[in-house]
């Protein structure tokens, strides 16, 4: 019989398998069993309109047997099977289906990439196997043929034996080397876990025979050794059963197994979409943050499957970065088995998944705030930061999908919406006031907190590196800007109080400058009608406040952050006040101690420290004496 030799392009891809150093040779199983599988669909359809066909679909079955002194595992269907020609033609050349461009073929170091992007269908078992043999007899066909190979050499095509339709593929194992145990894919075990992780839900049971220890019947301790047939698979996946059908317990174990947690979700959505895309999606909103999430170790994606057969473990495209907390996968019909990491970040169907997908995740945490408010201030908890991220991110485009899912903290510590803020605020008031600094405690000491408080109105208190730039990047919620309450331009004033403190302002010029020159370090000195009952505070001119310009001088590269303009506000209505004029009047020297050591004050109480403690400490024992 005359040996033939691959078409070049299989040739080449043949070469890659047979050398291959990819870590997940595991692969090759789920190719074979989603043929067979395809190859029952095949025949199952036939049956519908062909009267000849009188299988039932329990019929139908894939069979795994590994034979360990021989060193075969043997895969067999009874599907639609393969003729002569068919043999030839589909397994001496490469897969018809384009999805492998061979431009790509010059380089072992590609070899990872490809393999991991396509599915490289039936060649992948020469990655395990140095010998295949493929037994083939079509549906209703007289006679079967037999495909060998020993990969690079070529292959042979022969008449053979074969009582029953459908085909049987034999691997005949490599020998274990130092690096790889090839002899795992011959126990139980294993096919057993590969089956489970990739082939679960493949429609047709896949069986295997095991052998079993058996108490022999009628006796107490004598055993026997019995073969019996195993299903590995469970067949229908979870997300295709309806969630009415499914209890919590069942995706919560189905969600602890699969993403390995320990805890269950906090929240399981499951969506059903068809239309412009056509697909089942169960996603999960984790408890508490994987311990990796905030580094840079954590990946994101959501795991896909064609008709059941898993593609790809983590599917990035499918989770914006401020979802990146769901777990869970995506069925659709509308992916191909072995389409690629490349063709899919341009199909256009899975970027529209990915925007339904989107639209779901934040209607659910939207319920989930209304209907299970501790729920999901658990989640914010979690995950939190995250949407903040998300809002301050790529110049605010995700502002409206997520403005009304980001809480803040209250000033009694309580956590609020924007709607939940702006709902109650008092009459007359004109902005939404946060605060923004290292911790509560610091903040709640602030006087500007303090006088915005005292008029009634709530203070957001910001803790989070990102809170402040997200803010910013809102720009407004509803009618309402947001101020920050150490901003010089806080306006809290009536017409009146703004008149007489522009007055006093313009009066004392001369002694807030020789104030500010004493300082030396500060944009201004100015009264202020602000503060109620400290003496003095520090608040910011412009838009980068004292608390923005800390976050931003911590990153890396912040050698060109400008500084935060600060000004010395003065309580006007303060007795210090007086004290100062008098000063100005009869002790110039000492003002100018008083301005350094108001402003180390403000400094303190700003949360901000003292820059020279030193001076500060000096000047202080100097009154004191
Ligand atoms: P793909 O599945 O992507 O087409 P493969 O290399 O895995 O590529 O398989 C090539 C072809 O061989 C399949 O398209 C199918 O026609 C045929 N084939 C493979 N396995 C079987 C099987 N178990 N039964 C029938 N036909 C099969």
């Amino acid at each position: 019989m005359r040996k033939k030799q691959f078409k070049t392009e299989s040739q080449k891809l043949l070469d890659m398998m047979i050398n291959s150093i990819y870590t997940h040779k595991e692969i090759f199983l789920r190719e074979l069993i989603s043929n067979a599988s395809d190859a029952i669909d095949k025949l199952y359809f036939r049956s519908l309109t062909d009267k000849s066909v009188t299988l039932s679909k329990s019929d139908y079955a894939i069979w795994l047997k590994a034979d360990k002194n021989a060193r075969t595992l043997t895969i067999s269907d009874n599907g639609c099977g393969m003729t002569e020609d068919e043999l030839e033609t589909n397994l001496g050349t490469i897969a018809k289906s384009g999805s492998f461009d061979f431009k790509r073929d010059n380089a072992k170091d590609e070899e990872v990439d490809i393999i991991g992007q396509f599915g490289v269908g039936f060649y992948s078992a020469f990655m395990v196997a140095n010998r295949i043999t493929v037994k083939s007899k079509p549906f209703g066909a007289d006679t079967a043929f037999i495909w060998e190979s020993e990969g690079a050499s070529g292959y042979t095509v022969s008449e053979c034996d074969k009582e029953s339709f459908g085909t049987e593929i034999t691997l005949y194992i490599k020998e274990d080397t130092e690096d790889e145990k090839y002899s795992e894919y011959l126990e139980e075990f294993r096919l057993r876990s590969l089956i489970k992780k990739y082939s679960d839900y493949i429609r047709y049971p896949i069986k295997i025979e095991v052998e079993r220890k058996k108490k022999k019947e009628g006796s107490e301790d004598e055993y026997e050794t019995v073969r019996e047939v195993e299903i590995l698979n469970s067949m229908i996946p979870i997300w295709k059963k309806s969630s009415s059908e499914t209890t919590e317990e069942e995706y919560a174990s189905f969600y602890t197994d699969k993403f390995y947690d320990y805890e269950k979700p906090i929240r399981v959505i499951t969506q059903h979409s068809e239309g412009s895309a056509t697909y089942t999606a169960l996603m999960f909103i984790p408890s508490h943050a994987p311990f990796n999430y905030y580094t840079k170790d954590y990946e994101k994606g959501l795991e896909l499957y064609s008709s059941g057969v898993m593609i790809m473990e983590k599917c990035s495209d499918l989770l914006p970065d401020y979802f990146s907390f769901v777990k869970g996968l995506v069925d659709s019909q509308d992916l191909s088995l072995n389409i690629s990491r490349e063709m899919l970040q341009h199909d256009r169907q899975l970027k529209i998944m990915a925007k339904t997908i989107e639209k779901k995740i934040a209607n659910e945490l939207a319920k989930m705030l209304k209907d299970s408010r501790e729920d999901y201030e658990k989640f914010f908890d979690a995950f939190g930061v995250q949407l903040k991220f998300g809002l301050y991110s790529d110049y605010g485009m995700h502002k409206d999908t997520l403005k009304d899912l980001v809480l803040f903290k209250s000033k009694d510590g309580k956590y609020l919406t924007l709607k939940e803020y702006t709902e109650g605020m008092k009459d007359g008031q004109s902005a939404i006031y946060y605060a923004s600094g290292e911790s509560e405690a610091k903040l709640s000491i602030l006087p500007q907190v303090e006088a915005v408080s005292s008029r009634g109105y709530e203070v957001l208190f910001l803790t989070d590196e990102v809170d402040e730039f997200a803010l910013k990047m809102l720009g407004k919620y509803g009618d309402f800007e947001f101020k920050n309450v150490t901003a010089e331009a806080l306006d809290l004033a009536t017409e009146d109080e703004k008149k007489k403190i522009g007055d006093a302002n313009e009066g004392a010029k001369d002694m807030l400058e020789l104030m500010k020159d004493a300082i030396g370090s500060v944009s201004a000195v100015k009264f202020s009608a602000n503060l109620t009952k400290y003496p003095v505070c520090l608040s910011s001119e412009g838009d980068l406040s004292v608390e923005m310009e800390r976050v931003l001088k911590r990153m890396p590269g912040a050698e060109g952050v400008p500084e935060a303009k600060v000004v010395l506000e003065i309580n006007h209505s303060h007795p210090i006040s007086e004290k100062l004029f008098k000063l100005f009047a009869e002790d110039k020297e000492t003002l100018k101690k008083y301005a350094k050591i108001l402003y180390s004050e403000a400094c303190l109480i700003g949360g901000v420290g003292v820059s020279d403690p030193k001076e500060f400490a000096e000047l202080i024992s100097e009154l004191m004496i």
